[in-house]
């Protein structure tokens, strides 16, 4: 989440008179930096991990498994070790950072500092979750885990799904019929983030997620647990009326989405138009991913025919107005808005020859004084295009005390807006007054039970990255067909069962220094031009454009003849000599690198799961989550996950993560948990 003041927060009515001030001042601060860091160059590859943990209190009497609201003590506890523990703090591994997240029952932690561009620090990023893991376990009670769990299965029911009991009746910022007050860190920027999307959309938010349909699961499915009657909210009677669809899970509260957790990556640049590029590169990654790292198919209790956060997340925080959603003709608000301020990005931003205007195909509002005021300071049109994109939606949180700011040196007015446009990538200009450049951030990918595969994700976007920007790769596809894979991406199997629309040609000229590493197996590998390069250690951060090509602008292919649909192996593995798949694209960046032999198989094991989970020969966690529910023995074939499977789903998910429970389905046979000796650190 954004930045954490300390301060007066403003309802609704009275942050909206500030909105149009948040937004000048935030313009202004973006071109304060704009000015001072748009020709920034040179700065090395660092990089990053973000992993969210939920941290689970198990009652063993009881059978039950709960969410623990000791966030707060919890966090202090970490924060205030982290000066003791460098004493006997592994060498080689900066102090991790613990940080606060939407649930009160949730922790995100960080390395203490950024990885650089060495293959050693490529290979300390498992270690470094663990070491984070081991961190978080030791400062919580003997009955309290810290899961890496994608969305908690139980939040929601009737009863008890918390550790300790409030009543959802007390949620005075949601109006939900099913999660307290108590959910929502308690810091002031989260319930009146909770409330004011509310207030401004005009109604609670409303997610509705497909049921799946077992042998006994009721038809038509009418959720029996709704709190139908209830009124005490003026919202209540919203599920009766039509709120809530019959066949479907109904949510009703930002908790069920901010509540998740994820896992993401934010990669330094060169220069602004290196991180240009390696954004629009990943934008269409971003389902892809999605897909393959589906862990969370359970919803209130209910097996989903979804396997993905994604939905539910953007329904979460929609706080789009009736008249905003196309529900009403425009007469408050100025814009229709297609999307929720956290979906899938809307616009390639890239100036390289090889973004062709036909790519960015769907509707995009845009604040058109503030594109007018971007362009008139010299920024080209995409840039500004993104910005005043981004700067349609209101400020949702004002700080009475933070109003007034020095433009030059804060940036916090142009955060509220950045940092609330939650998309699948995110573009970040470097902080005023800091060493920091400009970065991108991958946000798509749902977090994985193991740190293995965490780690394994990691490296394979890193490198996947890497690849982009050394081979220039072309993955442009329209937005549209970025959109309509997000919506594959989370259906039930999506990985095995679906197909996605990819760029069936990836090279951006004629055969690039990609396809001949790739055919090549000499050990230096070839440049552009086809002269033998040396082999680096470090993967590098600078690279040149796309070169033109000889025919100069001119895109002879119609945009559709340019992609197809293939399947998940097929995207992962290659499927002919213009796609060879991006696990071979890696490969040949690879090529590129020196890499010890010792550090190459550990290379291999993390690209290597990431092959099984493409091909099928390992199940996705959402699979595998599925199929454990639905072999437990107190399942009774009616979508319903009880106290028991929770429970004894997340204590196998805590076994299976220590090694000492076997999945073979989901991981590779020779995984041994947290104690291997695979980037261990002996804690
Ligand atoms: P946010 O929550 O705003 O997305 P966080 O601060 O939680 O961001 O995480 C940012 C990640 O970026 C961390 O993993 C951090 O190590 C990493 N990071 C820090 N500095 C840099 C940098 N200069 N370049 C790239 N990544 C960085
Ligand atoms: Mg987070
Ligand atoms: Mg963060
Ligand atoms: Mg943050
Ligand atoms: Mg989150
Ligand atoms: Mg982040």
């Amino acid at each position: 989440m954004g930045l954490l003041y300390l301060g007066t927060p403003l309802v609704w009515d009275e942050a909206k008179a500030y909105a149009d001030h948040v937004r000048d001042h935030g313009i202004t601060q973006f071109l304060h930096i704009w000015d001072r860091l748009k020709d920034r160059h040179g700065d090395e590859l660092l990089w990053g991990d973000e992993v969210e943990y939920m941290v689970v209190s198990f009652d063993d009497k009881e059978k039950n498994a709960k969410l623990s609201l000791r966030q707060t003590e919890i966090l202090a506890k970490l924060n205030a070790i982290v000066g003791d523990i460098c004493a006997d703090c592994p060498k080689d591994i900066a102090v991790p950072t613990f940080h606060p997240e939407y649930g009160r029952y949730m922790l995100e932690a960080t390395p203490g500092a950024p990885y650089t561009g060495s293959i050693h620090d490529l290979l300390s990023v498992e270690a470094n979750m663990r070491y984070r893991r081991t961190l978080a376990r030791q400062h919580l009670k003997p009955n309290e885990i810290p899961l890496t769990f994608t969305s908690f299965p139980r939040l929601g029911v009737p009863g008890q799904f918390t550790e300790p009991f409030f009543d959802p009746k007390d949620a005075i910022s949601s109006h939900s019929l099913f999660l307290p007050e108590e959910i929502t860190n308690p810091h002031a920027r989260f319930p009146t983030l909770t409330a004011n999307i509310r207030r401004r959309r005009g109604s609670k938010v409303a997610i509705n997620l497909p049921v799946f349909f077992d042998e006994k699961t009721p038809r038509p499915f009418i959720d029996p647990t709704i709190p139908w009657d209830r009124a005490i909210y003026p919202e209540d009677s919203e599920a009766r009326l039509g709120a809530a669809f019959p066949d479907h899970i109904y949510l009703d509260a930002m908790g069920f989405g901010m509540g998740c957790c994820c896992l993401q990556l934010t990669f330094q640049s060169c220069n602004v138009s290196d991180a240009r590029r390696m954004y629009d590169g990943l934008i269409p990654i971003g389902p892809i991913l999605l897909a393959l790292t589906a862990a969370s198919p359970i919803w209130r209790g209910y097996l989903a025919d979804v396997d993905c956060r994604w939905n539910v997340i953007a329904g979460s925080v929609d706080d789009r107005t009736e008249e905003e959603r196309g529900l009403k003709p425009l007469r408050t608000n100025k814009h229709r808005i297609p999307k929720s301020r956290y979906d899938s990005v809307d616009l390639y931003i890239s100036n390289d020859w090889i973004n062709r205007p036909e790519y960015n195909d769907t509707y995009l509002p845009i604040d058109e004084k503030i594109y007018e005021r971007l362009r008139s300071h010299g920024l080209d049109d995409l840039l500004a295009k993104h910005i005043s994109h981004l700067f349609i939606r209101d400020p949702l949180v004002v700080f009475s005390e933070t109003v007034d700011q020095d433009d030059t040196s804060s940036s916090d007015h142009f955060e509220n807006i950045q940092s609330t446009n939650w998309q699948t990538l995110r573009f970040k200009p470097p902080p005023p007054n800091s060493p920091i450049g400009w970065r991108v951030e991958f946000r798509s990918m749902e977090v994985q039970m193991t740190d293995f595969e965490n780690a394994a994700y990691a490296v394979f976007v890193v490198l996947l990255s890497r690849a982009i920007m050394a081979f220039n790769l072309n993955f442009y596809i329209p937005i549209s067909k970025v959109d309509e894979n997000m919506q594959r991406a989370q259906q039930r199997d999506a990985s095995t069962s679906k197909t996605f629309y990819f760029r069936k040609d990836v090279y951006s000229t004629n055969r690039s220094a990609a396809s001949s590493v790739w055919s090549s197996s000499g050990s230096s590998s070839p440049t552009t031009d086809g002269a033998p390069r040396k082999k680096t250690r470090k993967m590098e951060n600078c690279f040149t454009p796309p070169p033109l090509p000889e025919n100069g602008f001119v895109h002879r292919t119609p945009v559709e003849a340019e992609y197809e649909e293939m399947t998940m192996k097929e995207i992962m593995n290659g499927k002919d000599e213009n796609f060879p798949g991006l696990l071979p694209l890696i490969d040949a960046y690879l090529e590129t690198l020196e890499v010890e032999s010792q550090d190459m198989v550990r290379i291999r094991r993390y690209l290597d799961l990431v092959r099984r989970r493409s091909d099928g020969r390992l199940l996705t966690p959402a699979t595998w989550i599925r199929n454990f529910v639905r072999s437990h023995s107190d399942y009774r074939q009616d979508s319903v996950v009880s106290q028991t499977i929770n429970y004894d789903l997340l204590q196998a998910v805590d076994e299976i993560e220590r090694g000492v429970r076997k999945a073979p389905d989901l991981l590779p046979t020779d995984y041994t948990g947290g104690d291997t000796d695979q980037g261990s650190i002996g804690l």
